[in-house]
């Protein structure tokens, strides 16, 4: 089996393999070529030691921060390539941290120390990919599997059990039986985890393709940095929209959501205020008014607890105030909206909805109107359709010449002469805009 490694990968192993090193690019690279998806990252392993390796690119950048654990990152051709000593742990003793690194010139003792049969995969041209832990196996069927004894493994390094469910989530693998069993034991241990670091894998982990199923199987594991999820889990939603509790409603809307950051971490918290919104009217048909408010105030307790940054928060907090206004019926609706919202929350709340949409009783009930939703915006856009202030043909000096008094009345004036253009009363020209301004007295 040969794989497509970028020139750079291929001339830092010729490179070593010449100064007499084994060399091998290893883990995520290996696994995900074989899958057929483009790796993120080329991270090489050797028998060289640190001072070995920057002698080898002696003539190149090199970026010393990894040291301590043996890894040397080397500035290739514009590509930093990370490569790492063989390596044997020392005892943990937190959870998180190795307290020692012991260098090896013995590749099967690197490999025992990463955390699943399928990074444990190695390749380089002479001897192709090699595999000393069934990682082509387990691949192949789709099954994750830890390295060794898997309480002990996740005992050492507990980020391990957040990558285990990551994996499941990216790879839409299986996690096997005493492996799940033991990232389920030994979950509590997560709490020492830094919280950079949780989120991290947690970002990987709502973004990937079986996001939902993974999530499912693994609740308990998120919980112990997320217990507001509990409140989630058979929360009721009897209503005729929907056919899952807020739970299951949930991963049903992450899983239809765009594979991407900020649209899934809204589909994630969109509905956590929907517990403590919960009424119950005569019917005994369940109402959650207020709740994307609520929802909103907890994202953002919940982003900033989890150490993502300001933007991130501000934006996804923002789009799940947002996840519940009404798709506009018509172009004057779409271009209130578009004024409130700006367009690109306004293509975000079409992707927001149809992903709601997807997790409820009726999941293409929505589709017309979304298409209409996006035809408005095509429409308004193609024809320039005033929808700010910006492009409204007066502004403030020309009301204040035409004897508008400054201050709130001006402002309310130019609010009033924007919605007469929105919604077709006026023309947007400076002549209409003064004469509806003095026969109306906005
Ligand atoms: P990706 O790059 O797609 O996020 P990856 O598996 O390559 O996934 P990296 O963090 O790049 O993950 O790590 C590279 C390799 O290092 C892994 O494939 C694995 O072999 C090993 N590794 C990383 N983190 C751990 C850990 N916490 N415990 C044990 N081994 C680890
Ligand atoms: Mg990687």
């Amino acid at each position: 089996m040969q794989i497509d490694a970028p020139k750079q990968v291929r001339a830092a192993l010729q490179r070593l393999a010449n100064s007499g090193f084994e060399a091998f690019a290893v883990g995520g690279c290996v696994r995900d070529s074989l899958l057929g998806l483009v790796p993120g990252d080329w991270d090489i392993t050797t028998a060289a030691l640190p001072k070995e390796v920057e002698a080898v690119f002696a003539d190149c950048r090199l970026i010393e921060t990894g040291l301590r654990h043996g890894t040397v990152t080397v500035l290739l051709d514009g590509m930093p390539l990370e490569i790492t000593t063989y390596r044997v742990d020392g005892d943990y003793k937190d959870a998180r941290h190795p307290q020692s690194v012991t260098f090896s010139r013995n590749l099967r003792e690197d490999l025992l120390r990463r955390d699943f049969t399928v990074n444990t995969l190695c390749w380089n041209e002479q001897r192709g990919v090699v595999d000393l832990f069934d990682g082509i196996k387990d691949l192949q069927a789709g099954t994750l599997r830890a390295v060794g004894e898997p309480e002990q493994r996740f005992s050492e390094d507990a980020l391990r059990i957040l990558r285990g469910v990551r994996f499941a989530s990216t790879l839409g693998f299986a996690v096997a039986p005493d492996t799940a069993e033991a990232m389920l034991a030994t979950r509590a241990l997560l709490g020492r985890i830094a919280a950079e670091r949780i989120r991290e894998e947690f970002t990987k982990l709502i973004c990937g393709k079986a996001a939902g199923a993974a999530i499912d199987r693994f609740a308990p594991v998120l919980e112990v940095f997320l217990p507001e999820l509990s409140a989630l889990i058979g929360c009721q939603q009897n209503t005729p929209y929907h056919c899952y509790d807020v739970f299951h409603h949930t991963l049903a809307a992450l899983d239809a959501a765009p594979q991407e950051e900020t649209l899934r971490l809204c589909m994630f918290f969109h509905d956590f205020g929907k517990p403590a919104c919960r009424r119950v009217d005569a019917n005994g048909v369940a109402h959650f008014k207020g709740h994307a408010i609520v929802s909103a105030r907890l994202t953002e307790q919940i982003l900033r607890r989890m150490r993502y940054p300001n933007k991130t928060v501000r934006r996804v907090t923002h789009l799940v105030e947002i996840h519940d206004t009404k798709a506009p019926l018509d172009r004057v609706q779409a271009r209130k909206l578009l004024a409130r919202l700006g367009e690109e929350d306004y293509r975000a709340l079409i992707e927001i909805k149809r992903a709601d949409c997807r997790a409820k009783a009726q999941p293409h009930a929505i589709d017309r109107k979304l298409e209409d939703m996006e035809r408005f915006l095509r429409e308004i856009l193609k024809d320039g359709d005033c929808v700010s202030l910006h492009t409204l043909a007066v502004n403030g000096d020309d009301l204040l010449a035409a004897g508008v008094p400054a201050g709130s009345t001006l402002r309310a004036a130019l609010e009033g002469l924007l919605n007469a253009v929105m919604e077709g009363r006026c023309s947007n020209e400076k002549g209409a805009l003064l004469s509806y301004w003095t026969e109306n007295a906005l």
